[in-house]
């Protein structure tokens, strides 16, 4: 109002301007004012405490459709479909021509139904009333709820869930009650990088699990600012092999804590000498000694796929004989010998992430992330009462999302310059 001279726009000059003029603008306007934040040395650009939250979607609640039970109720359908398609086969014993040569079933799609239909209404003279009845149900019923099955699954893509009213929203548990009980809701992944508590990077996932979401906000924050950051501060929750093979390829120094960093600095994961990585290991003979002083030998090796597609190798090794060992009751609880699995690439990942955690550089970053990157969260979604989306689908929750985030980095220039 000010900038325009107390003209009082109405709500959908506003809305207008909100999703149709900054469309595609947002991502820049938003790299526009962190650069001359950069500018005003506000904040390096050099470092990125990075996390992510989810927010509920402006979607219903109860809206969900999950593909399990969408794979589930088509794959019903389609047994349906073709014994209601064989029913009429034997019904039009001389017309058979005008349904399937083929004898063995297979699943049958919407477009391959409405031939089969149509070969079936244009052939088929002197239609029976219970053939008639057959061919109604197929068209009217059935034909209509496999074209919306194939609809579901096109819009579920990769995802496990959507809901009717957005459709781009994901249901995930989020935590929002004040027992931090989960419920299932519709949601969006949001993941922010910050810097002296500005936000200089933003991205929205459809995955509930943050690992997953790395690499492409990454890759966000170099096209925007035409450089990587020198460090990245991350909670374990993006400690994965994958996750720390590109941040290696893209030459960042990592603090990315991993599964278990907390729990093995106590004394007693430490001091317990049957866990894995307390065991001696023999890197040139490849064997590992158990407490007993026996060896574990290197059985074979395998693969493990994680969910976005990439390939862990694991080795494994067993020990040759534990029947009658007095320390068993402590060591493990399988029948035979003891089995163990290790991923050594992921291991080296972690020795490195340990040394850098624990490093001097290392103990500041981890000081320092509660009041950066959870702090802005902390900001946004209970100081700011942002704990919804207002707008619906991908591109306009970006927008949103975006403006939130500009809202947020003037208001803290506003506060340091002050
Ligand atoms: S149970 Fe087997 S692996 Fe465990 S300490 Fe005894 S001999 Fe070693």
């Amino acid at each position: 109002m000010w900038l325009s001279g107390h003209s009082n726009p109405d709500y959908r000059t506003i809305n207008y301007f909100r999703g149709k003029r900054l469309k595609d603008q947002i991502q820049k306007l938003f790299a526009e004012v962190v650069r001359l934040l950069h500018d005003l040395n506000y904040l390096s650009l050099d470092v990125q405490y990075i996390n992510g939250t989810k927010i509920e979607s402006a979607a219903n609640r109860y809206t969900f459709v999950w593909k399990g039970a969408v794979e589930k109720n088509k794959a019903k359908l389609e047994t349906k479909i073709e014994a209601v398609l064989h029913e009429i086969a034997s019904q039009i014993k001389q017309d058979q021509s005008a349904l399937s040569k083929d004898e063995t079933p297979k699943p049958i799609d919407s477009g391959e139904l409405r031939t089969r239909l149509a070969a079936l209404n244009e052939n088929v003279k002197d239609i029976d009333k219970p053939t008639w009845k057959n061919i109604k149900k197929l068209e009217e019923d059935y034909l209509v709820r496999l074209e919306k099955y194939e609809n579901q699954l096109e819009i579920l893509g990769e995802r496990n869930s959507y809901s009717k009213t957005d459709e781009d929203a994901v249901f995930m548990r989020l935590k929002d009650d004040h027992m931090q009980n989960g419920q299932f809701k519709p949601a969006y992944n949001t993941q922010i990088s910050t810097d002296n508590q500005f936000i200089t990077h933003y991205s929205i996932h459809q995955t509930a699990g943050d690992t997953t979401t790395l690499e492409e906000h990454l890759s966000g924050f170099e096209q925007q600012y035409g450089k990587q950051s020198k460090e990245v501060i991350a909670d374990a929750g993006y400690g994965s092999e994958e996750n720390y093979e590109m941040m290696e390829q893209k030459q960042i120094d990592a603090y990315v804590k991993y599964n278990y960093f907390h729990k093995e600095q106590k004394r007693a994961q430490k001091q317990n000498p049957f866990l894995v990585q307390n065991l001696y290991y023999n890197e040139s003979e490849n064997y590992f000694v158990c407490p007993m002083g026996q060896k574990l030998t290197h059985t074979g090796q395998g693969e493990r796929k994680s969910r976005n597609g990439f390939i862990s190798q694991v080795d494994y090794y067993e020990a040759k004989r534990c029947e009658g060992c007095p320390l068993r009751g402590m060591c493990h609880k399988s029948t035979g010998n003891k089995k163990i699995e290790i991923n050594h690439k992921l291991n080296e990942y972690r020795a490195k992430a340990r040394e850098m955690l624990t490093s001097e550089r290392g103990l500041f970053h981890r000081s320092k992330r509660p009041i950066e990157v959870e702090a802005v969260f902390g900001q946004l979604k209970s100081n700011n009462k942002f704990s919804r989306f207002t707008l619906r689908k991908m591109d306009k929750v970006n927008i949103e999302f975006g403006l939130m985030s500009i809202g947020h980095n003037l208001r803290k220039l506003a506060k340091k310059a002050s």
